[in-house]
């Protein structure tokens, strides 16, 4: 491609993104296509000689869209909505323009060093302590795996040679994400080393019952390793009382590493700091902003106190990778897995100058204010009821009737491609989950999922 060509397909598809953001409800959120669909309408093999981009960019259009479910689309209520800003989108352009690899700090000391002062953005702006680690991974999934890697590596510091001893326990929330769970079988811990805290009736870790299990644990010679607790819980946004984890994990000498995967960014605004209280006393914790703070897919946060710990579990510098940079150079690979690092900073960068802290608080609070507005309706509606508190900017409710109703009205609702929902179960029962966390939400687009649901059942 000539520079030239370049300029002018970039500039097609700027404007197609341009017109993209500012209209993505022109699409339906989820697509109507089935499974294989999209497979069956392309080749079974790549092509031989190069495509022209106009044939490719057509096709895009014509066969990748449609199948596309659309996250930017103001009606996307499922999981945990979220958007990729403009300016986010422009810094992840730039990224995929720099190709840049932050394995070393001489591969990219740009990488390196922006993702170290964004991220001290981020814990002064969201309340955490100034001196920890920070470092960027793909996903909280990954962050916590690290996380749980870590406090194998403080527990049973040989691991790492002669492969992990048996007996050590992960303890987390019956509620806590999966993730946590996939950590401990991915690092080798086992299943069976999980034990899932009950909750108490607002989908709460219980300290009572986790100070229980750890004592019965070491009653039966096994070794209490880790704590997860979640600030934002991915069913019901509960936030796990973490200053009393805190203190079971200190008397017993155990990491505790905090998930706050999608709530962590709402203390950006003063008024959620409490979401974070005790936090301080962590060893680890993660916060996506590819969930709630405008950015694109990737960015998982992960901060440390004990960065030498994750240090000593991952460190491994062959030969080829070895420099005799200033001491003061860090080097990412040695905090995980990946070699290669993405240059996630330069988005998180875009947005956090873009908006600014106020800009980003005054989304997630209004985010949480049409939560609690639909709240309150559904409080007033006799055929309704909200099954977990509303802390956030997620409504769980159901409608008074069987599981297989409320099942229906979600996939009505959804086959409307005006709104998507997702659900989940609370207490053995089905219940509907609304999520608000798009840029583009407004109070329509939330009255009309209430009008959608309401309509199932009139
Ligand atoms: N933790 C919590 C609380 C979540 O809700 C989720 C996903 O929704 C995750 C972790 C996993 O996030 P990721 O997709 O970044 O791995």
């Amino acid at each position: 491609m000539t520079p030239e060509e370049f300029r002018r397909y970039g500039h097609q598809a700027i404007d197609w993104v341009a017109d993209y953001l500012a209209h993505p409800e022109r699409y339906p959120v989820l697509p109507s296509v089935t499974p294989g669909q999209l497979t069956d309408a392309l080749p079974a093999c790549g092509p031989e000689r190069g495509e022209s981009m106009d044939a490719i960019l057509a096709d895009f259009e014509r066969l990748i869209v449609p199948a596309t479910t659309h996250w930017n689309h103001p009606g996307f209520m499922a999981y945990f909505a979220t958007s990729g800003s403009p300016a986010g989108v422009l810094g992840e352009l730039l990224t995929a323009a720099l190709n840049g690899n932050g394995m070393l700090w001489k591969t990219s000391p740009a990488i390196t060093e922006l993702e170290q002062v964004t991220l001290r953005w981020l814990r002064q702006w969201t309340g955490l302590p100034d001196d920890w680690f920070g470092v960027t991974y793909d996903t909280a999934s990954t962050a916590s795996m690290h996380a749980i890697a870590a406090a194998r590596e403080a527990a049973d510091p040989g691991a790492r040679t002669r492969g992990a001893a048996p007996g050590l326990v992960v303890y987390t929330s019956e509620q806590s994400h999966s993730s946590i769970e996939k950590g401990a079988m991915a690092v080798g811990m086992g299943q069976d080393h999980v034990r899932k805290v009950p909750v108490d009736a607002e989908f709460r870790m219980r300290p009572d019952a986790l100070a229980e299990l750890i004592e019965r644990d070491l009653a039966r010679g096994l070794r209490p390793c880790c704590v997860t607790a979640t600030v934002g819980t991915t069913s019901t946004t509960s936030v796990d009382p973490v200053p009393a984890i805190a203190d079971i994990c200190e008397r017993h000498a155990l990491w505790l590493h905090v998930d706050a995967a999608y709530a962590g960014s709402a203390a950006v605004a003063p008024e959620f700091r409490w979401a974070l209280a005790g936090c301080e006393r962590a060893d680890s914790l993660v916060t996506n902003p590819h969930k709630w703070l405008m950015t694109p897919v990737d960015c998982s946060v992960f901060y440390t106190r004990r960065p030498e710990i994750l240090r000593r579990a991952f460190s491994l510098v062959p030969e080829y990778l070895t420099t005799k940079d200033d001491p003061r150079a860090l080097n990412l690979m040695d905090y995980g897995v990946p070699l290669g690092h993405r240059f996630r900073a330069l988005k998180l960068w875009f947005v956090m100058r873009s908006f600014g802290r106020e800009g980003l608080a005054a989304l997630i609070r209004e985010h949480v204010r049409l939560a609690q507005d639909l709240a309150r309706e559904i409080d007033g509606d006799p055929r309704f009821e909200r099954t977990a508190p509303t802390p956030f900017s997620v409504v769980c409710f159901r409608y008074k009737g069987s599981d297989e109703e409320n099942r229906r009205i979600q996939d009505r609702v959804n086959a409307t491609g005006d709104i998507f929902l997702s659900g989940t179960v609370l207490n053995g029962r089905f219940t509907l989950r609304l999520a608000i966390g798009n840029q583009a939400t407004t109070a329509a687009h939330v009255a009309r999922a209430w009008e959608l649901v309401r309509a199932q059942v009139a």
